[in-house]
């Protein structure tokens, strides 16, 4: 118990010290307790910069529940580890809150280490994981020379020019590509085992958890996890801080998603990456997402309406998007003065509107 209370305090301090430069890139892996039984851990960028999505552990009186498994089975092991010294009792539910690969690949290692573990999520997620998650091994080669062809064409495949800063990762991604492959070659995969449309309640024994699909947005199956009682709110990759994720989504039902969200009545909320938000700055970081959203995919449907349909318009759309948006705005508003933070915001914003325009064109 001693180590519980010593480890709370640190990390409660760190919480207090980083609360003014929350970042992107996460160095230190950081446990928070955020009420009694709900702990959020944040775990440090595997080696080959890939992110990690924040694991929530909810313990009931008779069983646990968590958010997400992470990237690196190494680091699930580590959640596991912890997880014992906190409750005997055993892990009962682990819910993915999308496919992407920094919330689902430690899924094995949560599988092995707790028979009678149940996996949920949304059932395109679940579909999405079947078919996408076995492949990852497989595609590490393919992984390097795309990043060494971006790192020679100096600009990514949304076409944002590369910063130094920009350069200095990809170079340091491709440096730790190896080892984080090494280690995937022992892991054993796993999809979810329950599949849901609209929303499941469940009760560990004195605490109610619903897990929610309020409609597509990072991508078409994100499930978002509310404790009612606690009014805490684990978003998934809906909301990640400081600079949202934009990548491949639908910027345009996002934002109405993010409305839905509004209407719940919480109070802290555990983005799927970044520090925990709470009261006024956890419902200001909604708003602004949710008009960010509803900013870019308005401008980019205009102007793909003025310009034509057609893939081969998308440069075009995006000259006009980034001429007549506020951009530097919008960047300040997210990544404040930090050059990083405004690589990341750029980087996600390129992508961004390329997902506004597929999710418009045609149509
Ligand atoms: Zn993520």
């Amino acid at each position: 118990m001693k180590f519980l209370r010593v480890a709370t305090m640190m990390f409660g301090l760190f919480a207090i010290a980083s609360h003014a430069a929350d970042s992107s890139r996460t160095k230190t892996r950081t446990v928070q307790k955020i009420a009694k039984g709900v702990y959020t851990i944040r775990h440090k960028d595997a080696p080959d910069t890939f992110p990690q999505g924040n694991t929530t552990v909810i313990i009931g009186e008779r069983e646990v529940l968590v958010v997400d498994s992470c990237y690196l089975p190494s680091s699930a092991r580590e959640d596991i580890a912890e997880i014992r010294k906190w409750t005997d009792k055993p892990v009962r539910y682990l819910v993915n809150t999308h496919w992407h690969f920094d919330h689902t690949m430690g899924n094995g290692t949560y599988w092995q280490a707790f028979p009678g573990l149940s996996i949920i999520a949304h059932t395109e997620t679940a579909k999405q994981i079947e078919g996408y998650n076995p492949g990852w091994f497989e595609r590490f080669p393919k992984r390097a020379d795309r990043m060494r062809q971006i790192l020679a064409d100096g600009k990514d495949g949304n076409g944002k020019t590369l910063s130094e800063g920009d350069r200095k990762e990809y170079e340091e991604a491709i440096a730790g590509l190896a080892p984080v492959q090494e280690e995937f070659k022992t892991i054993v995969d796993h999809a979810p085992t329950i599949s849901f449309g609209s929303e499941i309640s469940l009760d560990l024994g004195g605490r109610e958890v619903r897990i929610i699909h309020l409609g597509r947005g990072n991508t078409a199956g994100d499930a978002i996890v509310f404790l009612p009682r606690e009014k805490i709110l684990m978003t998934g990759d809906l909301v990640v801080h400081p600079v949202p994720y934009m990548f491949g989504g639908y910027p345009g039902e996002f934002g109405r998603t993010l409305t839905k969200m509004e209407l719940l009545r919480f109070e802290t909320i555990v983005p799927g990456h970044g520090e925990v938000l709470n009261a006024t700055a956890s419902r200001n970081y909604v708003r602004l997402l949710a008009e960010f959203c509803e900013a870019v995919s308005d401008l980019t449907s205009s102007e793909l309406h003025r310009t034509g349909s057609g893939a081969a318009n998308l440069p075009a759309v995006r000259e006009g998007v980034m001429k007549k948006l506020d951009v530097a705005a919008w960047r300040r508003k997210f990544a404040g003065e930090d050059k990083t933070e405004q690589d990341a915001f750029d980087t996600s914003f390129a992508a961004m509107v390329t997902a506004a325009f597929n999710e418009v064109n045609g149509r």
